[in-house]
């Protein structure tokens, strides 16, 4: 006999910098909690810390908060908790890493920008200072949703963001200039706060856990669009509240909020899509691509879960998606 009712999941993401002596037993200490477990997960533990983002039944992500609690490097955790219908990571994914973030210098983790609660963060969102409100993820994550009035520097890469530093203290006083940063879960602007800093930056703020964060404990106030996710779930609200629509079709720039990779294999780029166009264009984001020697079939009907297949997209890349 079934139940009538849907079992619920718990999607958790959460970070932590604390020295660990012997990542390579925290891992399989991992593995061998899952074991027998539904658990779906990207984890990567080095000496530095983890980084983690997992899903699974409510009963066993409780299980796994509560085992992390009792471990005297995890004990204060902040775990961000969304439920979902099912898992939405690939596969279970627990490694080693030699650096938490891959990234192509040093950061000094010891000099990071001042965390801000959500409701501070909400309070400088209001104030007369002007701050400067940096979005610090990729442009594709900030298109579908951001803070009103948030920037997107264009940086593909942490050298590029140094370059950007400077040439943004041609622009504004570092001095007096404040900054407020914000990513996904908060992780990234560990490392990008600290490069402003290092650049001569003196009022720097990060939003505490990130957008999710943000999300679970504000709501959507001041928050247009979705939250690009790094799972199957490709974009969620923020919070129960309503907020507008600000992505648009990359084609027809129609108000849009589905996004697709390029079904060129080659190309493979990030774009969002109304249904019309991607039928039109056979899934792919250019004429050119359609025309290229390497394009997966177009199966409409198919339920797009884009991240089974363009995992891989990002595995080449420097950063984790964080
Ligand atoms: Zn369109
Ligand atoms: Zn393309």
């Amino acid at each position: 006999m079934s139940s009538s009712q849907n079992p619920l999941y718990f999607v958790l993401a959460y970070y932590h910098f604390t020295p660990i002596s012997n990542p390579h037993q925290e891992v399989a200490a991992h593995k061998e909690f899952f074991k027998g477990r539904q658990i779906t997960s990207r984890i990567y533990i080095s000496e530095q810390g983890i980084n983690g983002q997992m899903s699974g039944l409510q009963e066993d992500a409780e299980a796994y908060m509560r085992w992390m609690h009792a471990n005297p490097l995890f004990k204060e955790m902040p775990f961000k908790i969304h439920s979902y219908h099912e898992n939405v990571f690939p596969r279970q994914t627990v490694k080693y890493r030699p650096q938490l973030v891959a990234l192509d210098e040093e950061v000094d983790l010891n000099d990071t920008g001042e965390h801000v609660s959500p409701e501070r963060w909400k309070e400088l969102m209001e104030s007369d200072e002007k701050p400067l409100l940096l979005d610090v993820r990729n442009e594709y994550e900030w298109q579908v949703g951001r803070f009103e009035g948030a920037e997107c520097p264009p940086c593909e890469t942490f050298r590029e963001f140094r370059a950007y530093t400077e040439e943004l203290k041609n622009q504004v006083d570092p001095k007096t200039t404040p900054v407020m940063m914000y990513c996904t879960g908060g992780i990234r602007c560990e490392l990008y706060s600290s490069l402003l800093l290092k650049g001569g930056f003196e009022k720097v703020y990060q939003l505490d856990g990130g957008v999710i964060n943000y999300g679970l404990k504000q709501g959507s106030d001041h928050w247009l669009g979705k939250l690009f996710v790094f799972d199957d779930r490709l974009t969620v609200p923020i919070s129960d509240q309503p907020t507008p629509v600000i992505g648009k079709c990359y084609h027809c720039e129609a108000p849009m909020e589905a996004y697709y990779n390029c079904a060129n294999m080659d190309c493979n780029r990030l774009f969002l899509c109304c249904p019309a166009c991607l039928k039109q264009f056979q899934g792919c984001c250019a004429q050119a691509c359609q025309e290229a020697p390497r394009v997966r079939p177009y199966h409409q009907q198919d339920a797009h879960k884009p991240f089974r297949k363009w995992y891989h997209y990002f595995k080449n890349k420097e950063e984790v998606p964080s």
